[in-house]
């Protein structure tokens, strides 16, 4: 007999491995790091969830994964219920609008200098959460980020938005600024990464630093775009990491975005990591067929252009990759029709898209994608390590290896690959093609050993 009176608090610690394991580190990370244990009785374990959304989501789509883990755990059959979490009572971190805590009273006008926009950079005013079309992939993002812009310094401070690039995190994170520069007297101040270590350069090099320091503690938002351009930037992390601090205990919002998790963030100092870390973290991926649809239909409206239906899913089903990709071959189409006067038919669009559709091709762009994290998998690397620039000795081969794969096992050209591989030239993957191949001609080669073994993991992930 179960014995139901005990606690499952251990039973769902160790089933939440399992969900790990089952759901993937990024998901697990996404919704398991906001439900906690609350109580449980009676073989009901109850469970607080950090807000509604996370309730009705984790609820929705992972109520059957967490019932059958902790089950299998406690030997017996286990209900869930779910609670939400009682929202801390400090006036600091949950502002009401009306009566905002005195961190959040507005900074002293901007400057004539300064302009409109309040910051280093001009905020785009096309960037707004209107122009935004959400769909599944992005709507943990979006509703975020409305939410720090309906009460800036409130519940998700900081927050951290990472996915790939053209998925729309600039846009989101400028839809804050201009919200709120819209809605309220707030300082807002949108920079990128690379700007903020510039001016910081340029500081130090014009002895101007304590200007810089105060222009960055000044600030009733700060809006920070690619951090991951702080890698190996120690002095910049260094001013980051300060005014980070100095602006998150006076109950300041901010908001950052990068093209990787926090976790894959290389070369930036442990205690900076600690404060990306905190707070909300949130990735979106890219869209999904219905929502490449949305954004099509909008985008095209927006330009006044008439689409016919089979046009809009001949783009969509091919141009899988990324919103900046599919407004690209929208904006070609725009062109077409406008400079040649015709109507774009399926037969136009195929024949004015076939070279960037060629490089969108999901078969193939999966593959490569897909072969990189084989390689990295087998080296104990990051994709992103693969991708990226360094190197080091062991990245550099892992790296050699995967582009030789990428020629061998798919239908990419050289400068396709190259593209893949993080915009390289195709001389550079001729040259890596040749060295694996020169390499595969020593008798017993190693490589050839490791090639094998990754074309092992390859084929276990097809088979899957
Ligand atoms: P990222 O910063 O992630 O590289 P951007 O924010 O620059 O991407 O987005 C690339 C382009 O795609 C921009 O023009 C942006 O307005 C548009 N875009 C991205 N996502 C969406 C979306 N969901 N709805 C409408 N436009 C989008
Ligand atoms: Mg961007």
């Amino acid at each position: 007999m179960p014995d139901e009176t005990v606690s499952l608090e251990e039973y769902w610690n160790d089933a939440a491995t399992a969900i790990k394991e089952a759901l993937g580190e990024s998901d697990y990370a996404t919704w398991f790091s906001r439900v906690h244990y609350d109580s449980s009785s009676e073989g009901v374990l109850r469970l607080k969830a950090s807000s509604t959304y996370v309730l009705e989501t984790v609820s929705a789509r992972y109520s059957d994964i967490i019932i059958q883990k902790v089950s299998e755990c406690a030997g017996f059959p286990v209900r869930i219920e779910f609670t939400l979490k009682k929202s801390e009572p400090s006036p600091k971190k949950e502002p009401r609008k009306e009566e905002q805590s005195p961190a959040m009273a507005p900074a002293p006008a901007p400057s004539k200098k300064e302009g409109r926009a309040r910051g280093s950079e001009m905020l785009n005013p096309a960037y707004t959460f209107d122009s935004f079309v959400p769909g599944e992939n992005s709507l943990f993002p979006f509703s975020a980020c409305r939410a720090i812009a309906e009460n800036p310094g409130g519940s998700y401070n900081p927050c951290l938005i990472y996915g790939g690039v053209g998925l729309g995190k600039t846009h989101l994170l400028q839809a804050i600024g201009n919200q709120i520069v819209q809605n309220s007297k707030l300082k807002v101040l949108y920079v990128t990464s690379e700007n903020f270590v510039n001016e910081y350069i340029n500081a130090v090099n014009t002895k101007t630093t304590v200007q810089f320091k105060n222009k960055y503690r000044r600030t009733n938002v700060l809006l920070m775009d690619d951090i991951q351009f702080l890698e190996n930037k120690d002095q910049s992390q260094t001013e980051l990491f300060n005014a980070f601090n100095d602006l998150y205990d006076s109950g300041r919002q901010l908001v950052f975005t990068s093209d990787r998790p926090v976790s894959e963030l290389k070369n930036i100092t442990e205690r900076l990591r600690n404060r990306f870390a905190r707070g909300l973290n949130v990735d979106i991926q890219p869209p999904e067929y219905e929502t490449r649809m949305a954004i099509l239909r909008r985008k095209a409206q927006e330009k006044n252009f008439h689409m016919e239906e089979d046009v809009l899913d001949y783009v969509a089903q091919n141009v899988k990759s990324n919103v900046r990709d599919l407004e690209a071959c929208l904006t070609r189409l725009v062109a077409y029709s406008e400079l040649i006067g015709r109507p774009v038919t399926l037969e136009v669009a195929r024949e004015q898209l076939k070279n960037s559709i060629s490089v969108s091709i999901d078969r193939s762009t999966a593959s490569v994608a897909n072969i990189i994290k084989c390689v990295a998998e087998f080296y104990g690397i990051s994709p992103y390590d693969i991708k990226g620039k360094s190197k080091k000795k062991s990245i550099a081969g892992a790296r050699q290896i995967a582009m030789y794969l990428a020629r061998k096992q798919t239908d990419f050209s050289t400068t396709e690959i190259g593209t893949e591989f993080g915009g390289r030239d195709h001389t550079t993957i001729m040259y890596a093609i040749q060295k694996v191949e020169s390499a595969l001609t020593v008798p017993n080669s190693e490589t050839q050993a490791v090639i094998n073994r990754i074309m092992t993991i390859i084929k276990a992930g097809d088979r899957q």
